[in-house]
């Protein structure tokens, strides 16, 4: 296994490794880079079937995070952590008190949120000895309700308001009555984006590997229930993937209907050349980099003087950023996912030390 050498290492700052035999815990925590601020990241815990697949993911989801962060205008770094496991059978309240030992040893240099596999609780028993573990505060949400700690709403918000800029840009339209919207996944951002569409008047179809969630969406929301196969190639306004990764590949994106793709789904293009073929087929795809940032800027907060108009205001933000994005697209003849990267690394590369 090659650390320096590796192909997602990109100048990484910070790489450690830990390894606690007594509770089987063994982790990696990546730090990319920390010139905006400490790095903040979810802690992954996940079945890797070895140690080169784990380092892999913990640089590259770190990596995403400096990007993600830099583009919310956030005064943060990008770090992520993974624990080597299977959570439903490796969680132990001792190994995950390990990992917030671990945690502490860097002295905040990474702080670490909930992600797959690990759950505000979790990030709790954690936090029973390290200061450095975020989204865990019970405090008010922005949306006026009380929030856990949980991320969600704000993602769902942010999404919404990305879709806003996009049919703006794309369609020319300011408001969202009549619009038509695809989601696939409507799970604890999913639905919630769904309610906010629905407020807006758009017209909804839906669909999710369970089958609750859909008839909840359909008995509660109104929206109509699509299939699998059919949810990403709906001749709809907008596409908005809220579920899994790499759903934009060279076989997708030939058969999308659509003319916009917005959605909260972390990585949805399955290699970086599809945002140039989405671009090619003249469909806008908002990065989910960007369009996701709702997350971090809530439980950036939460650290930093929970306040929750001015997350409601940072979250808005987004909307802002992204009509940079297209604008820099058009003016530029680049793809949206290209700019958005240039933007990011702008920010963090010219940040002061
Ligand atoms: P979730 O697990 O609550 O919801 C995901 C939903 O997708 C579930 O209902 C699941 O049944 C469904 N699903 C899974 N596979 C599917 C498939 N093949 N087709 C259709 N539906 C499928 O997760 P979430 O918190 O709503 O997050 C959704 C996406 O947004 C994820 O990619 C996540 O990484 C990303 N994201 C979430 C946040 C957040 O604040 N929760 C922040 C940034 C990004």
């Amino acid at each position: 296994m090659t650390v320096f050498t590796h192909p997602e290492f990109d100048n990484h700052e910070h790489v450690s490794f830990f390894c606690d035999p007594d509770t089987g815990l063994r982790a990696i925590i990546a730090v990319h880079n920390t010139s905006r601020g400490p790095a903040l990241g979810g802690c992954r815990m996940f079945p890797y079937a070895s140690d080169e697949e784990a380092l892999c993911d913990v640089l590259r989801l770190s990596r995403g995070m400096t990007y993600k962060s830099a583009l919310a205008n956030l005064n943060l770094g990008g770090g992520k952590s993974v624990i080597i496991g299977d959570p439903r059978q490796h969680k132990t309240e001792a190994l995950l008190e390990a990992m917030g030992r671990f945690l502490d040893q860097l002295g905040g240099l990474y702080i670490a949120a909930e992600d797959s596999g690990t759950s505000v609780a979790d990030l709790k028993v954690m936090g029973r000895h390290t200061a450095h573990v975020a989204g865990v505060c019970e405090r008010p949400g922005f949306d006026g309700k009380p929030s856990n700690g949980d991320p969600s709403p704000a993602t769902a918000y942010g999404t919404f308001v990305g879709i806003q800029a996009a049919v703006k840009h794309k369609l020319g339209r300011s408001d969202l009555d009549g619009l038509t919207v695809a989601i696939q996944g409507i799970g604890n951002v999913g639905y919630r984006l769904a309610e906010h569409l629905k407020d807006a008047g758009a017209k909804l179809w839906v669909y999710d590997i369970h089958q609750e969630q859909m008839d909840r969406a359909v008995d509660e929301l109104g929206a109509m229930p699509a299939s699998a196969d059919d949810i990403l190639y709906l001749p709809v306004d907008v596409v908005a993937p809220c579920a899994m990764g790499a759903v934009l590949n060279d076989r997708s994106i030939q058969r999308l209907q659509t003319t916009i793709v917005a959605g909260a789904a972390n990585n949805q293009l399955a290699h970086a050349s599809h945002d140039q073929a989405l671009w090619q087929r003249g469909i806008l795809y908002v990065p989910d980099f960007v369009i996701n940032a709702g997350g971090i800027i809530d439980v950036y907060y939460e650290r930093n003087g929970p306040d929750p108009e001015a997350v409601r205001t940072h979250v808005e933000s987004i909307g802002h950023t992204l009509e940079e994005i297209f604008t820099r697209s058009a003016s530029d003849g680049l793809p949206t996912g290209l700019i958005a990267n240039r933007l990011a690394e702008e920010r963090f590369k010219h940040a002061p030390r």
